[in-house]
C-alpha cells in the first residue's frame, strides 16, 4: 500500500540487517561500560576515563588514494546514518598505513565530499577526525607483545618460499624453518627491523597461527614488513610498516568502536581480526568489549563501473575530463553533475544493508534524485534546441510581462516575470510543417498556448536555400493571455514553451548522459566466443557529452554555482561549479524527466 505522500510503486524503505544487530546490542548493554578517554587510546588510557557518552561508535575508513565512489557513499551513509539514529559517534579515519600511495589531494577530497553528503565527525562536542599513522607507536609496541608472549616471529624466508609454502585451499601449509625461533631472537630481529638494519623484503613479522588451517589468512599471516620509504604523515620515522589486516583491528579497538562495517570481502579474514584483538586484549592492552566486524555486500550498479583501478584508468587515459567530470561515478563528479546528497540518502535507503550480492538498476538511483529534485527545484524556461518564432501582428518593440509560478507543488515560492515579445525562441521539435499523426504544437493552420502567454495560430514559415526550416511565423489571439479571463476561451491541445529573443540568456548547455552503453560494462554477454574477452572501455557510451548553446530564460543568468533547476520538459540542471562565471553560468543536464533510455531518447 502507497500512504499518501508517497506515489504509488515507490519503493518502500529496505531492510538493514545491521540495525538489527545495533538494537539487540543496546539492549543487551553489551557496550554500557565502555570508557573513552576523549581520544584514541589503550586498555590503560580507556579505564582511567569516564563511561563513553556515546552509545555506539562506528567508523568511515578510507584509504586516501583515490575518490570516493558511489560505493563509498553507502558505506558513509551507513556509518554516519547509524551513529546518528542510535546516539553514538562515527569516526572519519585515513587509514594512511601504506606510505607510498596516499596523498594530500585526495585527503581533502574525501573530507570535502564527507561534509557534502551531510556527514559530519563532530558530533556533541567531540571531533572524531583521525589518522591511522598517528597509532603507528602503539602497533609497533603491541607488535612486541605479540613477539614475547610467543604469538609472532619473524621470519626470513624468500617471498617465493613463503608463497610456496603457504599451500592452497586443499593442502595445508608447511611450517617456516624460523618458525621455531626463540622469542629473544623474535624480538632482537624486530627491534633491528625498525633501526633499519635490513633491506626491503629480507624479513617480515608474522602473527604465528596455524599453518594447516582451513583458513588460508589464519597461516600465519605477515603483520609488519620493511618498507624503506617516506609518509606522507611520519616522514622517514619509520621503516617497517603494519600490514592492514594486523592494523585494522586495532585502529578500531584504539578508537573504542563497538561495530566495525566492512564489506563481504573481508568476510574470511574476522577469524584474524577477532584473534588478534583476542590476544592484545588477554595482555591487558585493549579494552573490552571488543570490536565487532560486521560485513554486508557492495553497492553494484548498472552502467557505471566502481573499481578504483578502472576509475583510475577514465582518467589518466582521458576518457573522462578529470576525476570530477559529470560523468564519473566519483562524488566530486556527482557533485559538479548535480546530483543531490538527499537523493544519496533515499536511494540508499531503498537498496538497503544486506549481506547478498547484486547489482541495482541504475534508473533507481535516478529516480531517487529525480524524485527529491522535483520536490526541491525551481522551475525555469529553457530552449535547448532554438527556432525562431515571429509573432507578426504584434508591434516591434514592444514587450510585456508574463507571470510564471516557480514551482507548482509549492506556491510558497512564489513567481517570477518573463518578458514576452515579437520575437522568440521556440524548441525546434515544437514545429512541424506537415504534421505527424497526434502532432498538437506548431503546423500552419494549428492553434497552440505559448505557455504563460498567449495562444498563437501558426501561418507558415521561412526556409533556407536548402528547405531547412529558419523562422515559424504565427498571429496572436489579443484575449487569451494565462491568466486573464479570457485565457480559457479558445480551447488548444497543444502547448510550448518559449523564450524573448531579445531578452534570452546564450549559455553553454553540457547535455550528460551515461558514460558507459550497456549495464554491466567489460563484462561478457550471451553469444561471446569462449575465448573473448573485453575491455570495459570498449562500452563507453560515444554519446554521453554534447554541448550545445542555449537560450535560457534571463534570470537564469544569475543562477550561482551549484544551483539547480527544473527546465521545463527537459530535466534537471545545475550550474556547473567550476566554468560557471559571476553573471554566466554554464549548465549541466543532472539527469531528463523521465528515464528515456534505450527509448532512441
Ligand atoms: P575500491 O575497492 O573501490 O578501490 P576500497 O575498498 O579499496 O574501494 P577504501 O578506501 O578502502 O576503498 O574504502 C573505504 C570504505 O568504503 C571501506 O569500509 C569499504 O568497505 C567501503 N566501500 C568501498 N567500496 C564500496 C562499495 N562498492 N559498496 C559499499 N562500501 C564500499
Ligand atoms: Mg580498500
Amino acid at each position: 500500500m502507497s500512504s499518501p505522500n508517497q506515489p504509488a510503486n515507490t519503493p518502500a524503505p529496505a531492510a538493514n540487517f545491521i540495525k538489527n544487530i545495533v538494537e539487540a546490542d543496546l539492549a543487551a548493554g553489551k557496550h554500557a561500560q565502555r570508557r573513552w578517554a576523549g581520544r584514541p587510546g589503550t586498555a590503560t588510557d580507556h579505564a582511567a576515563a569516564p563511561l563513553d557518552p556515546a552509545r555506539i561508535r562506528t567508523r568511515f575508513p578510507p584509504e586516501p588514494n583515490g575518490y570516493l565512489h558511489f560505493g563509498h557513499a553507502k558505506s558513509i551513509l551507513l556509518n554516519f546514518g547509524l551513529a546518528e539514529q542510535y546516539g553514538g559517534r562515527c569516526h572519519l579515519r585515513f587509514d594512511d598505513t601504506n606510505p607510498e600511495k596516499e596523498e594530500q589531494e585526495y585527503v581533502d577530497a574525501i573530507i570535502d565530499s564527507v561534509k557534502w553528503l551531510g556527514c559530519s565527525w563532530e558530533q556533541a562536542g567531540e571531533t572524531n577526525l583521525y589518522q591511522a599513522s598517528n597509532y603507528f607507536d602503539w602497533m609497533a609496541r603491541f607488535a612486541e607483545y605479540l613477539i614475547s608472549s610467543g604469538h609472532a616471529y619473524v621470519d626470513s624466508q624468500s617471498a617465493e618460499a613463503m608463497r610456496a609454502n603457504r599451500g592452497t585451499l586443499t593442502e595445508p601449509g608447511k611450517d617456516s624453518p624460523f618458525r621455531s625461533r626463540s622469542v629473544d631472537e623474535n624480538m632482537d630481529l624486530f627491534k633491528r627491523m625498525q633501526a633499519g638494519e635490513f633491506p626491503d623484503g629480507t624479513h617480515i613479522l608474522r602473527a604465528r597461527i596455524d599453518m594447516a588451517s582451513p583458513n588460508i589468512n589464519l597461516r600465519d599471516p605477515a603483520i609488519y614488513r620493511i618498507r624503506h620509504a617516506t609518509h606522507h604523515n611520519t616522514g622517514d620515522k619509520w621503516c617497517i610498516y603494519p600490514m592492514y589486516t594486523f592494523a585494522h583491528p586495532i585502529e578500531d579497538a584504539l578508537e573504542c568502536i563497538t561495530h566495525s562495517i566492512c564489506t563481504l570481502e573481508f568476510e574470511d579474514q574476522r577469524p584474524f581480526y577477532d584473534w588478534l584483538l583476542e590476544r592484545l586484549a588477554e595482555g591487558g592492552l585493549l579494552q573490552r568489549p571488543l570490536p565487532q566486524q560486521i560485513e554486508f555486500s557492495r553497492l553494484n550498479l548498472t552502467y557505471i563501473v566502481l573499481s578504483k583501478r578502472k576509475l583510475i584508468q577514465l582518467v589518466q587515459e582521458k576518457h573522462v575530463d578529470g576525476w570530477d567530470d559529470p560523468r564519473m561515478p566519483t562524488l566530486v563528479g556527482a557533485r559538479r553533475r548535480g546530483y543531490s546528497p538527499q537523493g544519496f540518502r533515499l536511494f540508499m535507503e531503498r537498496v538497503g544493508v544486506t549481506k547478498n550480492d547484486s547489482l541495482i538498476d541504475y534508473v533507481l538511483f535516478e529516480d531517487a534524485q529525480r524524485e527529491v529534485m522535483n520536490e526541491s527545484d525551481e522551475r525555469r524556461v529553457a530552449v535547448l534546441d532554438p527556432l525562431k518564432l515571429v509573432i507578426d501582428n504584434y508591434p516591434e518593440g514592444q514587450f510585456e510581462d508574463c507571470t510564471v509560478t516557480n514551482h507548482p507543488l509549492h506556491p510558497e515560492l512564489g513567481s517570477r516575470t518573463m518578458p514576452f515579445g515579437r520575437e522568440l525562441w521556440i524548441e525546434g521539435e515544437d514545429f512541424q510543417e506537415v504534421p505527424e499523426k497526434g502532432f498538437r504544437r506548431l503546423f500552419p493552420g494549428n492553434k497552440a498556448r505559448l505557455k504563460y502567454g498567449y495562444i498563437v495560430e501558426c501561418t507558415g514559415c521561412d526556409k533556407d536555400e536548402n528547405g531547412k526550416v529558419i523562422a515559424v511565423h504565427c498571429t496572436y489571439l489579443p484575449d487569451t493571455k494565462s491568466g486573464t479571463p479570457g485565457a480559457d476561451s479558445v480551447k488548444v491541445k497543444g502547448n510550448l514553451h518559449w523564450v524573448s529573443a531579445a531578452h534570452a540568456y546564450p549559455a553553454e548547455v553540457r547535455l550528460y548522459d551515461r558514460l558507459f552503453a550497456v549495464p554491466a560494462p567489460g563484462a561478457r554477454r550471451e553469444g561471446d566466443a569462449p575465448d573473448l574477452e573485453r575491455d570495459f572501455l570498449d562500452d563507453l557510451n560515444p554519446a554521453s557529452k554534447t554541448l550545445i548553446t542555449a537560450m535560457l530564460e534571463p534570470s537564469l543568468k544569475d543562477a550561482l554555482p551549484e544551483q539547480r533547476f527544473q527546465f521545463e520538459r527537459h530535466g534537471y540542471f545545475a550550474a556547473d561549479r567550476i566554468d560557471s562565471k559571476p553573471g554566466a553560468p554554464v549548465f549541466n543536464r543532472t539527469v531528463t524527466l523521465k528515464d528515456s533510455w534505450g527509448k532512441g531518447n
